[in-house]
């Protein structure tokens, strides 16, 4: 059994505390003066203490692996069998076996050509077609060439005859546009945000006019980003889509798949060169967070060209007081000054706990002693200032991905459950505009992704002009009590929240009081037309959203209460329908067992 980072990490501080050593280690990182010092540090306390936990031995590495390859497959006919049906599931299994062949094996083919047998079922015809052409270049069996040919003559009848699902206007999602004027040097926030920045709250937002609920005041690209390992067999490693029945795999690894030869061509120039031949142990090493820190230092290593010089010396170059992305013209801007703006996002180091500086200074170590044991960074970093210039990236982005990044959603389909659509996590993104707005517990904004991975702040709840922009980290003060939130944030965030919410001890949803409105005012939630949503029925999304917004600008000063955090929720489900990005799978509900 491999442990993974956090067991390691753990088994070191057991051991420190144990033998009462915890005091003297808290004071040896408090004398250290630079990342590359407290690393060090806590390598030589490792050494000292459990000899080599960074061995890693047991770890498997990864291999195209021919025998898996085929029960995945097996695995896949089950669910693809006329009583069972489940063909989205049959599709995963296909996808692990496509991801587990050898690049031109019979077992590649088999895989492609079980896919086809799928994407017909499920009337994908064009999708089909593809299936067969990449079933045939690779070593398909000569014998069973005549039950390709016969689908594909099949595929091509339907085709001719239109029998297949069109995509109807209303599922596409919607292009979203700021509400108001987007800055000239920033054309992805609105010219009235501004940043300001001071002792009490750090580096934050304001708007400089009156925001009402409802309106868009960014839209940002990540600079890096990363998918979560669950969805390796359903969805592109690099723009995210969820298209299933054509991903084709990395040659080399056995969890990267891609929608296209042209992403797979993207994210090889960029982190995926580097992370191939390792990635399959780090996803089985580290949470989704921690991998995010290696996504990072991999995106920025490849906008620096793999030239480690030139980015050591940009970085020591990076004055974090100075730099401001709002004064950078993002109309031209270079990569290698977006991450800066990565750089500098808060690590909240100063408020970090011994134990948490030696443990992100483990992930570190071991993160980076497989990059250099397994990537070219091994030959890439030819003297003790490149290594420790990835030693501390990875330790800085360890310290940045769990405060600033945000989760990048999408919504899914489980017509079993009571709630048919539900938002799930996709994966996580690097932003630097959207990292600067504090947290709230009553927030007035939330972020919603858009089918292109990028995110949108929505304003739900009216904002004063000089007023702040608040998000919420994910202890919103309807689910957890003040207790729970406080302990939360300071664990992960650091800071000791005082929102409104948190000053005021805002109740839970369930305890929220209802709202008084005069007799003209009708109730906003209607349960028709709830069900209707839950349906992700866009027409009655687009004509509820001015009614949700109008109650919401109404009656926020009575803030907290009932009606205002349910429309909250319905105004956030109406945009979801009309702008996010919806499980590819909701089209095949008629068709298979979901
Ligand atoms: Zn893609
Ligand atoms: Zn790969
Ligand atoms: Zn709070």
């Amino acid at each position: 059994m491999v442990l993974d980072a956090h067991d390691i990490y753990l088994t070191l501080w057991r051991h420190i505390v144990i033998s009462g050593q915890s005091e003297e280690v808290a004071r040896g990182l408090k004398a250290c003066t630079a990342d590359s010092e407290i690393i060090s540090f806590v390598r030589r306390v490792a050494d000292d203490s459990i000899g080599e936990p960074f061995e890693l031995k047991e770890l498997q590495g990864d291999g195209k692996n021919e025998a898996k390859a085929i029960e995945c497959r097996k695995l896949g006919n089950e669910k693809f069998h006329p009583k069972i049906k489940e063909y989205v599931k049959a599709i995963a299994y296909y996808n692990e076996s496509i991801a587990l062949s050898k690049d031109g094996s019979e077992t590649l083919a088999i895989a492609y050509a079980n896919r086809s047998a799928v994407c017909y079922e499920l009337k994908e015809y064009t999708d089909c077609l593809q299936n067969i052409r990449l079933a045939r270049e690779n070593s398909y069996p000569e014998q069973l060439l005549f039950k390709l040919d016969n689908r594909e003559k099949d595929c091509l009848k339907r085709l001719a005859e239109n029998d297949h699902k069109q995509l109807e206007k209303d599922d596409v999602p919607r292009k979203p546009k700021l509400s108001y004027k987007p800055n000239p040097k920033l054309p992805h926030i609105s010219d009235c945000l501004e940043l300001k920045e001071d002792d009490q709250f750090g580096r934050y937002l304001v708007t400089n006019r009156n925001l009402s609920a409802g309106d868009i005041v960014i839209e940002e690209t990540p600079f890096s980003s990363l998918l979560v390992s669950d969805r390796r067999y359903m969805n592109c490693d690099y723009c995210h889509d969820d298209q299933f029945l054509t991903l084709i795999p990395c040659k080399s690894c056995t969890v990267t798949m891609f929608c296209s030869t042209n992403c797979q061509h993207k994210a090889m120039d960029t982190y995926h060169r580097i992370e191939c031949s390792v990635i399959k142990d780090m996803q089985s090493l580290f949470t989704k967070v921690i991998l995010m820190a290696l996504r990072t230092t991999t995106t920025a290593i490849s906008t620096f060209d793999y030239n480690l010089e030139e980015l050591r010396l940009h970085v020591e170059s990076i004055d974090e007081k100075s730099l401001n992305p709002f004064k950078l013209n993002w109309t031209n801007i270079d990569s290698k000054q977006v991450y800066s703006t990565i750089h500098i996002l808060a690590t909240n180091q100063s408020l970090r706990s011994a134990s948490d500086l030696v443990q992100r200074s483990v992930y570190a170590i071991i993160m980076s002693e497989l990059l250099f044991r397994n990537t070219e960074l091994g030959k890439l970093c030819d003297n003790n200032e490149s290594h420790d210039l990835i030693r501390t990236l990875l330790f800085r982005h360890a310290q940045t991905s769990p405060v600033n990044m945000h989760s990048i959603m999408f919504m899914d389909y489980t017509p079993k459950e009571n709630e048919k659509y539900s938002q799930l996590n996709l994966g996580c993104g690097s932003f630097p505009i959207l990292s600067m707005i504090n947290h709230s517990c009553a927030p007035n904004l939330v972020r919603m992704t858009l089918p292109n991975g990028n995110v949108v702040a929505l304003v739900n709840r009216p904002i004063k002009k000089g007023g702040q922009l608040f998000d919420n980290y994910g202890y919103h003060h309807c689910l957890e009590s003040l207790d729970e939130r406080q302990s939360g944030l300071l664990g992960q965030y650091c800071f000791r929240c005082q929102c409104e919410a948190c000053k005021l001890n805002y109740p839970l949803f369930v305890n929220l009081p209802h709202a008084k409105f005069p007799p003209s005012v009708k109730p906003p939630i209607d349960y028709d037309e709830m069900d209707r949503l839950a349906e992700h029925d866009m027409a009655t999304a687009l004509r509820k959203i001015p009614e949700y917004c109008r109650f919401l600008n109404m009656f926020d000063s009575q803030y907290p209460n009932y009606e205002v955090s349910s429309v909250q929720e319905a105004l956030l489900r109406c945009y979801q329908i009309v702008f996010s990005k919806q499980s590819r799978k909701v089209r095949y509900k008629d068709l298979c067992s979901l």
